[in-house]
């Protein structure tokens, strides 16, 4: 049975033959500590008759979230340290974050922010608020690109993202604005014409990083909603999580990533998982990560390479940690390695 209306407890779960009774009894310890919420798209694309269901996995509580390890943090990548102003993550010289909602249309289990978003997180910006955020902008002629995630900044209405991106457009050296969302993906329809326009308003290069962890999320209507952007003059880039159980297969990854470049969406970043509380199940050592990275080399075009990244803990920013395929073995002189894992040297013998 399909819910046609958001999921966001523990009975509407059960309703929706998502889980069962007795899960449904022992998933309110989990429930109560994060936040749940599935669109009706997301519940569709669940196989029930798979107990290791890749969409599922992302989307449905598990009491493996209760399990904390002694490394996972509340602030895993560090935004409060670089936080001047409410709302505003100021980490690298030309970008701030403008986190203007804690809000999402779908709940991440592995979510990196799983402390600050949801109906008991920081909330939306209010009006005092934003106008610091703008003031901050303003104020640092050096941030050239704002960057709107949160929470998933396409929840808000048309009418509200369109008065954030108007008090950016009289901000001059601000040139880009980028989002960071699920929508097109977990709620498609919601791409629509006055949403697009809103998007625009700014007058600014408007970039969308989508994010998506599976081929299967890349459906018909999704492909559609992507198209819709494109066609507006936006440009998509991606960004996925590599997740234990999900997508940790250089055939699932390099299906995924080839569905994105075939929806004209350029991968960007591979995350490898943040030290969340509760994630990790979805968690691989980074040796694991670099061998699907490097098996991805091989298989399928340099278009649809993602880079694999860490945040590094703390607020240290990101790191490129895919395998180098370059060593110095002398001065001058290198060993280069193939997708095959064959040494070359460079420059060749004469
Ligand atoms: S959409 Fe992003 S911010 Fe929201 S729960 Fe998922 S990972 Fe976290």
């Amino acid at each position: 049975m399909n819910s046609m209306r958001p999921i966001r407890n523990i009975s509407e779960l059960e309703r929706a033959g998502l889980i069962d009774a007795d899960q449904a009894i022992s998933l309110e310890a989990v429930t109560e500590r994060y936040a749940v919420a599935l669109t009706p798209t997301v519940a569709r694309l669940i196989d029930r008759t798979d107990p290791a269901d890749p969409i599922a996995r992302q989307f449905l509580p598990d009491m493996a979230e209760l399990a904390v390890t002694p490394e996972e943090r509340a602030d895993p990548i560090g935004d409060h340290a670089h936080s001047p102003v409410e709302g505003i993550v100021h980490r690298y010289p030309d970008r701030v974050l403008l986190k203007a909602v804690h809000v999402c249309p779908v709940y991440c289990r592995f979510c990196f922010r799983r402390e600050m978003v949801g109906p008991q997180g920081l909330g939306t910006l209010d009006g005092e608020a934003l106008d610091a955020a703008f003031a901050y902008i303003r104020g640092h002629s050096e941030i050239w690109e704002v960057i709107l995630t949160g929470g998933d900044p396409l929840v808000l209405s048309p009418r509200r993202l369109e008065e954030i991106l108007r008090q950016l457009a009289d901000i001059d050296h601000v040139k880009i604005v980028r989002f960071h969302t699920r929508v097109p993906v977990v709620d498609p329809l919601r791409i629509d014409a006055a949403l697009i326009a809103a998007l625009k308003a700014s007058g600014k290069t408007i970039y969308v990083a989508l994010h998506a962890n599976h081929p299967r999320e890349l459906t018909s209507e999704a492909r559609a909603a992507c198209a819709r952007l494109v066609d507006a003059g936006i440009v998509l880039i991606s960004q996925s999580v590599l997740l234990k159980g999900v997508n940790d297969d250089p055939d699932v990854l390099a299906t995924l990533m080839k569905a994105f470049v075939e929806t004209r969406v350029k991968p960007y970043y591979l995350h490898h998982p943040d030290l969340a509380p509760g994630t990790s199940h979805f968690r691989l050592t980074i040796a694991e990560g670099q061998a699907i990275v490097s098996a991805l080399r091989g298989r399928i075009s340099g278009l649809c390479q993602p880079t694999y990244i860490l945040d590094i803990p703390g607020g240290h920013g990101k790191a490129d940690i895919g395998k180098s395929s370059v060593r110095e073995v002398s001065e001058g002189c290198y060993s280069i390695s193939d997708y095959r894992g064959g040494e070359h040297v460079y420059p060749p013998d004469p």
